[in-house]
This record gives C-alpha cells, sequence and structure tokens, in this order.
C-alpha cells in the first residue's frame, strides 16, 4: 500500500488521527481529503484500483455531554479498535501516543486511586498491553519516592540543556541542533553554560541542590572529553555550594 486517505470530518480530531494510523502504518504517506463521501461508509475500506486505503473515523457526539479531554480519547480509543481490527495488529500502549504514560499514573496514585484501579485505566480505557500498565505504574511509584526525598523549602533542581542532537527528528518541538553542522557552536556554549551554572550557584546559595536533570538535545552527543568537562564543572561549582 502507497497512501492512506484521511477523512477527518472535524478538524479538531485530525492530529489525534493521524498519530494514530502512522502508528498501525508506518512509513506509509497519509493525506488529507476534504470529506466528500457518503454517510454510512465504512470506517476503513481499501480503495479499489488504488493502491490506498480511506479511513473515515467516527466523530464522538459534542452534544452527549462529555469534556474535550474525554471526546479525545473516546475518539482515539474507537479509531484504535477499528484499526486493530482491520489489521489484525495492537499496539503496546494501546492509543497513547505524544504522553508521557507514568504521567497518568502518576496523577492517579496522587489522587489516591487503588493500584488495581490505574491498571484497569491503562487497559480498558487506553487499551494498553498488561506489562505496559504495569510499567507504567513502576515508573509512578518510583517518581513517588524520588519526588518524597526532595527538599521542597530549602531545595532546588537544576536542568542543564544541551541543544544538540545527532540528527533532527521530523517531529521535534524542543531546542536541537544537529551537531555535526554546529561543531564550531559546542565548546562556545559549554563555556557559556558554565559561566551561567557558576552564578545559578550564587543566586542559590545557602540552599541545597538536590536534583540536576540533563536534557536537550541530546546530551550524549557531546564528546565524551565534552561531557567530562561539564560533570567536572558541574561538581566543582555546586559542592562548594
Ligand atoms: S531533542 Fe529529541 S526529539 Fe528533538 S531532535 Fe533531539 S532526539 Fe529528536
Amino acid at each position: 500500500m502507497n497512501t492512506i486517505i484521511l477523512d477527518v470530518r472535524d478538524p479538531q480530531y485530525y492530529d489525534d488521527a493521524v498519530v494514530l494510523v502512522r502508528s498501525f502504518f508506518p512509513r506509509i504517506e497519509v493525506v488529507k481529503t476534504d470529506g466528500n463521501e457518503a454517510a454510512g461508509d465504512p470506517v476503513i475500506r481499501h480503495l479499489p484500483q488504488q493502491d490506498s486505503l480511506f479511513v473515515c473515523p467516527e466523530i464522538p457526539d459534542a452534544d452527549a455531554g462529555e469534556d474535550k479531554k474525554t471526546r479525545h480519547e473516546t475518539f482515539k480509543r474507537e479509531l484504535y479498535r477499528a484499526l486493530s481490527a482491520f489489521t489484525g495488529k495492537t499496539l503496546p500502549w494501546g492509543y497513547l501516543t505524544g504522553v508521557r504514560p507514568s504521567k497518568i499514573a502518576f496523577a492517579m496514585l496522587e489522587e489516591g486511586a487503588a493500584e488495581e484501579r490505574i491498571l484497569e485505566e491503562f487497559e480498558k480505557k487506553h487499551l494498553c498491553r498488561d506489562d505496559k500498565a504495569r510499567l507504567a505504574l513502576t515508573v509512578a511509584k518510583r517518581e513517588r519516592q524520588i519526588l518524597g526525598m526532595r527538599d521542597f523549602s530549602d531545595g532546588y533542581s537544576l536542568y542543564i540543556g544541551i541543544p544538540f542532537c545527532p540528527t533532527t527528528c521530523l517531529y521535534c518541538s524542543f531546542p536541537s541542533y544537529p551537531i555535526a553542522g554546529h561543531q564550531a557552536q559546542v565548546e562556545p556554549y559549554l563555556d557559556a553554560l558554565i559561566k551561567e551554572m557558576r552564578a545559578a550557584a550564587d543566586i542559590m546559595s545557602g540552599r541545597r541542590l538536590d536534583t540536576v536533570y540533563f536534557g536537550g538535545g541530546t546530551p550524549t552527543a557531546l564528546t565524551a572529553e565534552q561531557l567530562d568537562r561539564l560533570l567536572t564543572a558541574l561538581e566543582d561549582i555546586f559542592s562548594s555550594g
């Protein structure tokens, strides 16, 4: 198959549909159509004489009293079920895309939900596999444990951003540049970063640094020597604070 033609009658659901269709059909082009198909057509069908698939997901009834988040979840769940039935495939994380699954489990734990209830939510609502549901719960429990060790009154957290990656992913929304084309900027960036770390340590003097987060970008896009310089500076600057 070459192309998937996607007909989403309400534009607010279009992005949900594209991401999910691509998860079932990776590397196949997805194009949009303007919705000229007759009502009552099957949600998914092969187009005759073309190497294409036509997907027309059902849109939740906006007057049914559900809030926006629930309507999007309903839309994704129904489209997932249709795609799964059509392809015979399931996805390990169900229809969850673009979210950190442990965040869902974390929020539920914070609200006091029982573990069984959280697992049920992952499996029945988000259509995740049992092992993935359990993984999200395990990670969320560990996150809570770690957060419980933090000093919220006198401690602080540090974020170190490395805005370089081996290549740039098409969907990236982070500040990131392909490192091969920006080699000349890496060392000056590290110089400026270390200067800023010193300034941050001065500002936070008297408080305890209890979390350091490296992000980007891809911190490991740096060479071992560059990472060593950064980590050594981190230790020098903050261990004396
Ligand atoms: S920051 Fe992440 S998503 Fe963005 S280009 Fe780098 S690896 Fe890809």
